[in-house]
């Protein structure tokens, strides 16, 4: 099946986008991915393995799979992960087979993962990832929302909060920065990077042939 693109799609096939985003927890990520996600057909969720517990409101399969360390050990013993990583005292990894399917079914891919992730998959993918870090307005903010929240713990919101700090410090990792101080304007901007990415010369890999036809 061919890459959707921006470009009709059933003319031109194009190499899929890897789309990260991170931000520091709280930072309203996840609300963005959801927009994101209900928004635009093309793109799927990688639903990442993590030994965290569940929270009220997740659900196995679609947030996260949840699984023991036994586990998780296993599937990084047989290479079952694209990366992985320690996040807080926890292990998270995404899973090799879940983002070929999702490349193979013609979509691209969305990861909602940590700068160690974003870092690793670049490498993996010789560069070949787009990679975008939403920042909160203010850590005063963030705070509040993690409160606000409230699925966590004092002591975990504190630990979020110092792992924050820390997470920001890799902004420079990151190919696009945005500040999320309006969530629907931040999700349309978090959009339309997606839909220029598409368009990319170097993913254009259908566009060869159509453009020699052009000289004729
Ligand atoms: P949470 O526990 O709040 O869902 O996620 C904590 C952090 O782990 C977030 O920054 C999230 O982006 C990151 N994360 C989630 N899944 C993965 C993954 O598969 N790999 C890596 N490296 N980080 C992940």
């Amino acid at each position: 099946m061919p890459h959707r693109t921006e470009n009709d799609p059933h003319k031109f096939r194009r190499r899929g986008v890897l789309y990260v985003l991170s931000s520091p927890s709280g930072a309203g990520k996840s609300t963005i991915a959801r927009k994101l996600l209900a928004a635009d057909p093309f793109l799927e969720m990688s639903v990442s393995y993590t030994t965290r517990p569940i929270r009220p409101g997740e659900v196995d399969g679609v947030d996260y799979h949840f699984v023991d360390l036994e586990k998780f050990r296993e599937m990084v013993s047989n290479n079952e992960f694209l990366e992985w990583a320690h996040v807080f005292d926890h292990r998270y990894g995404t899973p090799r087979e879940g983002v070929n399917k999702i490349l193979a079914s013609g979509r691209d891919v969305l990861f909602d993962i940590d700068w160690q992730g974003a870092q690793q998959l670049f490498q993996l993918a010789g560069g070949d990832v787009v990679r975008v870090f939403i920042l909160p307005p203010s850590f005063k903010e963030l705070h509040e929302r993690l409160l606000k929240r409230a699925t966590d713990s004092v002591e975990v919101i504190d630990a979020r909060m110092a792992r924050s700090a820390a997470e920001v410090s890799h902004w420079d990792g990151y190919d696009y920065v945005l500040v999320n101080d309006d969530v629907e304007r931040c999700f349309e901007s978090v959009h339309t990077v997606l839909k220029a990415e598409r368009l990319r010369r170097s993913r254009q890999t259908g566009l060869i042939g159509f453009i020699r036809g052009l000289n004729k």
